[in-house]
C-alpha cells in the first residue's frame, strides 16, 4: 500500500467516526473541524493530506512546526500550534501559526501579540484549560481559577482574537466527565467573550466523547497517520 493510500484510509476512517458520533449526538458534522496533528511526520505527509482535502493541521514543537509550515507554504493550510510554548518563542510562533491553541498563562500573551502585530494579521487564540485533578503532575493548561484573568489578558491584547478553549482529557480519567466540565468552562468564558465559540477537545482515542460534549475542533494524529515514532 502506498503512503497516500494509508493516509486516505486513515482520513476516511476518522471522518466516518466523526459523522457517526455527530449522528449519535444529533449534531451537524459541518460544525466539527478535523485538525490533523502531523507532529513527528514529514512534510511529505502534510502534502499528501492536503491532496486528500485536509485543510487544518497542527504541530506541537516550534522548530518542527516552523520548518514544516515553510516547506508547505504553497498549500494554503491553516497551521495550529498545540504544544507547550516558551514565552521567548511566542512571537516567533505567531509569525507562522494561524491559531495557537495552547495559551495557558498570561506570560505568553505579550509575545504572541507582538508577533501577530508584526505579521499584520490577527492570530486566533484558544486558552488551554487543565482538566487534571488539582496538584496533578505535569498538568498543562490553566487552572479554572486562573482562567478569567487569562481571558481578560487575551481580550485586551492587540492582534489576538480569542476563539475559545482547548483541553486534553486527563490520562487514565473518564473523557466523558472531563469534556462535560470543559463544556461548562466554555460556557463561562462565553459570558465575557461571546464570540469565543470554539471548543478544541478530542484526540484519536476520545473524539466520540468530545463530539458528544460539543467539541468544534478535534485534534487527531495517530488515527490518521499511524503510530508516531517511539519518542513521539
Ligand atoms: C499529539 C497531540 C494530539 C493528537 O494525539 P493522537 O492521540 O495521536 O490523536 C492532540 N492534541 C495534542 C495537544 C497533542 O499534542
Amino acid at each position: 500500500m502506498t503512503r497516500e493510500q494509508e493516509l486516505a484510509d486513515g482520513v476516511a476512517r476518522v471522518r466516518e467516526r466523526v459523522s457517526h458520533a455527530c449522528a449519535e449526538a444529533g449534531r451537524d458534522p459541518d460544525e466539527v473541524t478535523l485538525v490533523v496533528v502531523t507532529k513527528f511526520f514529514p512534510a511529505s505527509d502534510v502534502r499528501l493530506l492536503a491532496g486528500l482535502g485536509i485543510r487544518e493541521v497542527a504541530e506541537n514543537r516550534h522548530q518542527e512546526a516552523e520548518a514544516k509550515a515553510e516547506e508547505c507554504a504553497d498549500l494554503g493550510l491553516r497551521w495550529h500550534f498545540v504544544g507547550g510554548l516558551q514565552s521567548n518563542k511566542a512571537a516567533a510562533v505567531a509569525r507562522y501559526a494561524d491559531c495557537v491553541q495552547s495559551v495557558d498563562r498570561a506570560k505568553l500573551v505579550g509575545g504572541l501579540s507582538r508577533g501577530a502585530v508584526e505579521r499584520g494579521r490577527d492570530l486566533d487564540v484558544l486558552v488551554q484549560v487543565s482538566l487534571d485533578p488539582p496538584g496533578a503532575d505535569g498538568r498543562s493548561g490553566a487552572a479554572a481559577s486562573d482562567l478569567p484573568a487569562l481571558v481578560d489578558r487575551v481580550l485586551g491584547a492587540d492582534g489576538l482574537r480569542l476563539r475559545g478553549v482547548m483541553a486534553v482529557a486527563p490520562l487514565g480519567g473518564d473523557p466523558d466527565e472531563a469534556f462535560a466540565r470543559l463544556a461548562d468552562v466554555a460556557t463561562d468564558v462565553r459570558r465575557t467573550a461571546p464570540e469565543a465559540t470554539w471548543v478544541s477537545a478530542g484526540m484519536s482515542g476520545d473524539l466520540e466523547q468530545a463530539v458528544r460534549h460539543g467539541a468544534t475542533h478535534l485534534r487527531v494524529g495517530s488515527a490518521v497517520l499511524g503510530p508516531r515514532p517511539p519518542n513521539g
